[in-house]
């Protein structure tokens, strides 16, 4: 037994030319043979140990393997119906020839109307709809924004929602709230404002007044706010970008800010409220259901987290077939070639494909094969219910 699993040890080392004489140990005695035997493997253990040191493995950035697998592959360069973009951001002040070119893109992609969530307020916001609907009137809407400098002064949300209606009034479809509101965002007093703080509610009752959505980013992905260790999903991302990492004592716990968030959703029933990045639910979309099904004003949307989808793909589609009435298509970052990776998850069966950012996910995506009726709505039916002012001749049925 020992003699076997020895110089099969030494065939996996590729030694064998330099311990060639197992077989003439057998004819030693017991001791002789065991001494030259402990002796081989030492000299194999020290062998592996300089193996190891004269060859470091390499970083979890440099490992790179090009799969192998061939299976069928589709390619999507344009969505299959046109869609609306609830979730992108652009420049306040574009060259006519910059909102062209964005135009261009965006019939290369099949994507009808973008919706451009940094409008600002006042004289800035108009000027973001002249920029880009004064040039392409139903390719594009504009959200307003707050301003949340002196947060805490006598009449902020009163002087807020006043402002949101003369926003309104000059072109804004909807109001975009960023993640500091939440977060990072301070009262005078220093102290942490709260998403659900009922002194905004003022501003929450003129949207439903208003009939405009509110797309809400709070938070971030639940593992920036866990222990960085080895278990850590998104290690590599907090350790290439440190300043992601939401530790505790420095920031609410990811529960405590969600939990916020959805008393806010509850306390204004009849307003609108699209919960960016699926409310960072995209990988426990049975939890997310749950809170769609208890807040019937709360819809979402897919930006930013596809690989979550692309993980998941049977449980995925049947969730997305569950609540196509509620999920809209966004993609946060404008980047064209990217929304390939979209249409090929939502839209294909390919399997075992890459996505296009190591530090999201470093695993494959996978197509959820979703069905037309249900892609459609994701596209831009539910857009166009939610969403004033939209252009809908553009869509089919
Ligand atoms: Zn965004």
């Amino acid at each position: 037994m020992q003699e076997a699993f020895t110089s099969h040890l030494i065939h996996r080392n590729d030694l064998s030319n330099t311990f060639s004489s197992s077989k003439g140990a057998a004819t030693l005695g017991a001791k002789e043979s065991f001494a030259i035997h402990l002796a081989l493997l030492m000299a194999l253990l020290l062998g592996s140990l300089q193996a190891q040191e004269s060859k470091p493995v390499m970083t979890i950035e440099e490992y790179d393997p090009r799969s192998t697998l061939v299976v069928p592959a589709h390619n999507v360069v344009s969505a299959k119906f046109p869609f609306i973009d609830v979730h992108n951001h652009q420049r306040a002040t574009p060259s006519a020839g910059a909102v062209d070119t964005l135009v261009m893109e965006m019939d290369k992609l099949n994507m009808q109307v973008m919706v451009n969530l940094s409008g600002g307020s006042g004289e800035r916001l108009k000027q973001v709809i002249q920029s880009y609907k004064g040039r392409y009137p139903d390719r594009f809407a504009v959200f307003a924004n707050i301003d949340f400098r002196n947060v805490d002064s006598a009449g902020f949300a009163e002087r807020a929602a006043a402002q949101l209606r003369k926003d309104v009034a000059n072109g804004a479809q909807g109001l975009k709230i960023f993640k500091n509101f939440g977060m990072t965002l301070k009262d005078s007093k220093g102290e942490r404002v709260k998403v659900d703080d009922p002194r905004f509610d003022p501003i929450w009752r003129a949207c439903a007044e208003l009939k405009i959505p509110v797309l809400i980013h709070t938070g971030e992905p639940s593992p920036f706010f866990d222990l960085v260790d080895k278990h850590n999903e998104r290690w590599l991302e907090l350790t290439q970008i440190p300043g992601r990492a939401r530790p505790a004592g420095e920031f609410p716990s990811w529960e405590e800010l969600m939990s916020e968030q959805w008393r806010l959703f509850a306390r204004h029933p009849k307003t609108i409220f699209i919960n960016a990045h699926l409310g960072w639910l995209g990988g426990n979309l049975g939890r997310l259901g749950q809170l769609l099904d208890s807040l019937p004003n709360v819809y979402t949307e897919i930006g930013a987290v596809l690989a979550e989808l692309g993980r998941q793909p049977r449980f995925a589609r049947a969730w997305f077939i569950k609540y196509q009435d509620r999920v809209m298509m966004g993609k946060d970052t404008w980047a064209p070639s990217e929304y390939h990776v979209y249409f090929r998850v939502l839209e294909t069966a390919d399997e075992y494909f890459d996505y296009y950012r190591k530090r999201h996910a470093f695993w494959k995506m996978y197509g959820l094969d979703l069905p037309e009726e249900v892609l459609k709505k994701l596209y831009y039916k539910n857009a166009l219910r939610i969403i004033p002012g939209l252009d809908k001749p553009r869509f089919p049925e």
